[in-house]
């Protein structure tokens, strides 16, 4: 039996898989099971952010290991309150945080403080949540629910939990807010729906508008956290103080960690949340690695001559190849090619494949970059050379 033919009869096919093996990675290379090379422009979907191997989180993961993995959240886990205090500390925002699995599960706990908020905070039940259109917010079903892509609603799955509305923009947010609306769901940069970041006065200008009417403010830092646009968060950049903010993707380095972090640290109280495996020995020691080795290297502006490394690249292939390309998109290492057409877009992460380079799909006709934030110039020159004969015969 091949890999495929194993995979095709016992795994769920809910995803259009592509069958390549790949069975090693040393910083943004990958290596299939034949030995050939792919830059990985994609670090799992902005998952792998220092990238494969890496010696400090590899070591803290196998020192762990032989210690303790797992024991449950009913004891105190000296790692855990570890990471949460280097998160609070990196962000600048005085806040407390609940450990989860997965970015759809810290916007869960995001949406339960919302509506236990609107629940105890005024004399009316607010729990309206409004979220824009294009966004993604998980595949549970209410982060589907909040997800603003009519394409996820399907009948299938329904009924959905009620109180999610969805708005074309930020000018239409205004106008949708009522009494019971509790709070406003966003991502700063829309990932998956395109790679499009918000202004950052129009965000300001709502940050500000929410808060004078005591309506909470959730940002999705589940892809864009983690100093994937430059800064620790996406909010520090836009100079914004959020009530709530998730994270999950680049945290963990690769071991599934979410998180969910808020100045409303009175809220939840015992027995209103939890989580079985949340903030584990193992997770809160790949998200204490992560940071210990992102933060030197945004401290020394590292990180910043990476993004401007590559955003320079993206701009030489649009000047290029404007035949193909409208425009690039998106912030610091969360980029985008705005392809002319969509079969463009497939046609180029089809062939990347064959020229050993990932790059991902966002949106209608957007091919998506999200390297590690580790990535070195030669890999980054590597990634964009072999990205050149991937377009050339188009
Ligand atoms: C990936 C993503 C999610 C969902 O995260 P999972 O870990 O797959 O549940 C939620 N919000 C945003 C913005 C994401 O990019």
């Amino acid at each position: 039996m091949t890999l495929e033919q194993q995979d095709k009869q016992y795994v769920l096919q809910t995803y259009a898989r592509d069958y390549t093996n790949f069975v090693k990675g040393v910083g943004s290379t990958l290596y299939d099971e034949n030995g050939k090379d792919y830059i990985d422009f994609a670090s799992g979907i902005g998952v792998n952010s220092v990238g494969h191997g890496n010696d400090v989180l590899t070591s803290a993961l196998c020192e762990q290991t032989k210690n303790i993995i797992h024991i449950s959240n009913l004891q105190v886990i000296e790692p855990q309150a570890k990471l949460a205090q280097r998160i609070v500390e990196l962000s600048g925002y005085d806040m407390g945080i609940f450990f989860a699995n997965s970015g759809a599960e810290a916007n869960e706990g995001a949406i339960k403080i919302a509506r236990k908020y609107g629940e105890t905070k005024f004399d009316n039940k607010r729990y309206k949540v409004i979220t824009l259109e294009h966004s993604f917010h998980g595949r549970t079903i209410t982060t589907v629910k909040a997800t603003g892509q009519e394409s996820f609603h399907t009948p299938n799955f329904s009924p959905y939990p009620d109180g999610f509305s969805y708005e074309k923009s930020i000018e239409d947010v205004y106008k949708a807010i009522d009494d019971e609306t509790v709070a406003v769901l966003i991502e700063l940069v829309q990932g998956e729906g395109g790679v499009q970041p918000f202004e950052k006065e129009e965000v300001q200008k709502l940050a500000a508008h929410l808060k004078a009417k005591d309506i909470l403010l959730i940002v999705d830092e589940v892809q864009t956290g983690v100093y994937r646009t430059g800064e620790f968060l996406a909010s520090n950049l836009y100079e914004i103080e959020p009530d709530i903010i998730t994270l999950a993707k680049g945290l963990g380095g690769g071991v599934p960690i979410g998180a969910v972090m808020t100045k409303h640290k009175e809220i939840l109280s015992a027995g209103d949340h939890g989580s079985t495996f949340g903030g584990n020995y193992l997770s809160s020691a790949a998200g204490l690695a992560v940071l210990e080795v992102l933060y030197p290297l945004y401290d020394s502006g590292v990180i910043d001559e990476t993004l401007v490394y590559f955003s320079q690249k993206l701009k030489e292939i649009v000047a290029k190849y404007d035949h193909l390309f409208e425009k690039e998109v998106g912030l610091g290492l969360m980029r985008g090619l705005r392809a002319r057409s969509a079969e463009v877009q497939g046609n180029i992460i089809k062939n990347a494949m064959q020229e050993g380079l990932i790059v991902l799909k966002a949106g209608r006709n957007t091919v998506r970059f999200l390297p590690s934030i580790t990535i070195s110039k030669n890999e980054i020159d590597e990634g964009f050379n072999r990205f050149e004969k991937t377009i050339s015969t188009l």
